[in-house]
């Protein structure tokens, strides 16, 4: 696919997007990229204009609905030429009402598909909808949004991820390659270091909990404290909201403002 026009801006909690519990009122919702982080005090340095367009909801056709690790799926839809922004989010709709969850799109923006990464929550409402979902079956799915989206690109990136909040840092690598990026995953075990082949040629950091494969074994935030970032990066923190509470605190005490520090938070608990 070529060159897409900007997408509109849509913050979470907006004209209905997501099912996500305590998405946010869009007054509050403007300064932050996801509906947890008001709760965390993280500003982020730039107020996105962002327009209310109609909600536009489609059935889009499933190309592809694949295992990527014991835990977790990546699906493929098929994307009719919806505009998005590398780091924004879609949702997608269960059986019933209420039955909506959010997902980052992992896919660049230069694919012809939508690709998402989802762990499988054995007892959640929509996760077990979607693995039983075949190939060549449709699946309703609400337009792009969300403010998780790249603010300068002429700075060094830090993407700081738990389990599968490393999607958004596959959809700006696969959409920016030459972006000066750094990755920091952390998972429980080697298996859940998803899309890890497809950051080799950048520096990458893989943080296993609970997995000493490859040799340190530890949290994401352990192997941070002692790890020299780039000077004048951003920070892009995805994942657990937990881990942000302790990130903050690292890259305080390095002299990273806050204001330079960007999250997206997917729940509240520690995955890693
Ligand atoms: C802005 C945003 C973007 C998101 N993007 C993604 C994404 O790209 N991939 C993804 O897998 N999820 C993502 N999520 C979480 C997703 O929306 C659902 O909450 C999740 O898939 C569980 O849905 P469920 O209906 O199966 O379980 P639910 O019944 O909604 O939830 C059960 C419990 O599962 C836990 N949980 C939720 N998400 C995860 C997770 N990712 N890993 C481990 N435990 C979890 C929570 O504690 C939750 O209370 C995102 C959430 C938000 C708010």
């Amino acid at each position: 696919m070529a060159s897409l026009e900007p997408p509109a801006l849509r913050a979470p909690g907006e004209l209905g997007a997501g099912g996500a519990p305590g998405a946010l009122r869009p007054s509050i919702a403007a300064n932050h990229s996801s509906a947890y982080t008001a709760r965390m005090d993280f500003e982020t340095s730039t107020s996105l204009a962002h327009t209310a367009p109609l909600l536009r909801r489609w059935n889009a056709r499933i190309l592809g609905n694949r295992p990527i690790s014991p835990t977790a799926y990546e699906m493929t839809i098929s994307r009719e030429g919806t505009p998005f922004g590398a780091g924004q989010l879609i949702t997608l709709h269960g059986r019933e009402l209420y039955e909506d969850r959010n997902y980052t799109i992992a896919s660049g923006e230069h694919d012809d598909f939508l690709q998402v990464l989802y762990r499988v929550i054995p007892s959640g409402v929509l996760t077990p909808q979607l693995v039983k979902m075949p190939v060549g079956a449709d699946i309703a799915v609400s337009a792009p949004c969300g403010e998780f989206v790249l603010r300068d690109r002429n700075r060094p990136i830090v993407f700081i991820a738990t389990g599968t909040g490393i999607a958004p840092c596959r959809a700006y690598s696969r959409t920016h390659p030459d972006l000066n990026l750094t990755v920091l995953h952390g998972v429980r075990t080697m298996e859940d270091l998803f899309y890890r082949d497809e950051f080799a040629r950048r520096p990458y950091h893989p943080c296993l909990s609970a997995d000493d494969r490859l040799g340190l074994k530890g949290r994401v935030t352990d192997f941070s404290k002692n790890f020299t970032f780039p000077e004048g990066a951003h920070f892009y923190l995805c994942g657990a909201n937990e881990m942000f509470y302790e990130m903050r605190d690292i890259l305080r005490d390095k002299g990273v403002p806050q204001s330079d520090i960007f999250t997206e938070a997917y729940y509240y608990s520690y995955e890693s």
